[in-house]
């Protein structure tokens, strides 16, 4: 397979046949995010030709994977007919295939049609990840996000009744001490309004290479610690109504993991978080932990 960069997939795509169809972020402009960063990361859309000669491995190589993610950052943004297209191919090529997933963030969601987006189900696109972060206008704002808590509800809808899982992700401590508990209750207000198929829980890591991870360098930005971390994550839950979702804050970036459906595992999961705060669970290292 033809590999660009830095190959950044969902924890629940971990046995996907991942297919690079664009290179990095077209949006790239997130201050906590350094995914993306590096000269050979600068978006595009891959070349045909090189997508296709992945997909003649995968039909070759890949046979026992059941799935396809399609990297990087967004490839939502591929235009429609293209992405038809290349859905079209990889269920020919790949018959076995039973889900074609990716990232997309809320702009390239919002240029769909509900009809379009019922297109790419009908192709098999069965899943899509959807950056949220946070609920709180402010911090979308000051995170440089690209997106309004009220578009960010409407490209989830659009998706949903487009009869294709949602996954969203909120991260921890990505309003810093000063938004920490606003993040937390606005995030929770908005999931109530999205209603998702799943919640992935990230805490932020604060790396070198961004602008936020310079900020708290220099003084600028305050990361919760770990007691305010936990509830951040106790007032997200608590705040989340009784809507049907997966509910996972079980990534590499946590201090403990979280994996279940809500609202059946909701008490269990805040009993676990009151023991977190009362010093009761190993947490993981600092040093085991990543992105
Ligand atoms: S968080 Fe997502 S949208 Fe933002 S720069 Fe990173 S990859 Fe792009």
């Amino acid at each position: 397979m033809h590999y660009q960069g830095n190959i950044i997939r969902p924890p629940s795509e971990a046995n996907s046949i991942i297919l690079q169809a664009t290179v990095g972020c077209s949006h790239n402009r997130c201050t906590f995010c350094g995914a993306y960063r590096a000269p050979e990361q600068k978006f595009h859309i891959k070349d045909e030709r090189i997508i296709n000669e992945d997909i003649a491995f995968a039909a070759q190589y890949c046979r026992r994977q059941k799935t396809v993610f399609l990297a990087d950052g967004d490839a939502l943004i591929i235009p429609q007919k293209r992405l038809l297209q290349l859905c079209q191919q990889i269920r020919a090529a790949l018959p076995w295939v039973r889900r074609i997933s990716l990232y997309a963030n809320c702009r390239d969601i919002l240029k769909r049609t509900r009809q379009e987006l019922a297109e790419l189900k009908q192709a098999g696109v069965g899943r899509v990840y959807m950056g949220l972060e946070s609920g709180c206008e402010q911090v979308l704002e000051a995170i440089r996000k690209g997106a309004t808590a009220n578009e960010m509800i409407e490209a989830g809808r659009r998706v949903r009744e487009a009869g294709i899982f949602l996954s969203v992700t909120c991260l921890l401590g990505i309003g810093g001490n000063t938004y920490s508990r606003q993040h937390a209750q606005d995030s929770a207000a908005l999931l109530n309004k999205m209603q998702p198929s799943q919640i992935a829980v990230l805490t932020l890591m604060l790396l070198d290479n961004t602008e936020l991870g310079q900020a708290a360098a220099a003084g600028s930005f305050h990361l919760p610690d770990q007691v305010g971390l936990f509830q951040e994550l106790r007032t997200l839950l608590a705040g989340l109504k009784e809507f049907r979702c997966q509910f996972q804050a079980n990534h590499a970036s946590n201090y403990f993991t979280l994996d279940g459906r809500l609202p059946k595992d909701r008490d269990s999961f805040l009993a676990i978080i009151d023991q977190a705060l009362a010093g009761a669970v190993a947490l993981k290292p600092e040093g085991l932990r990543g992105l």
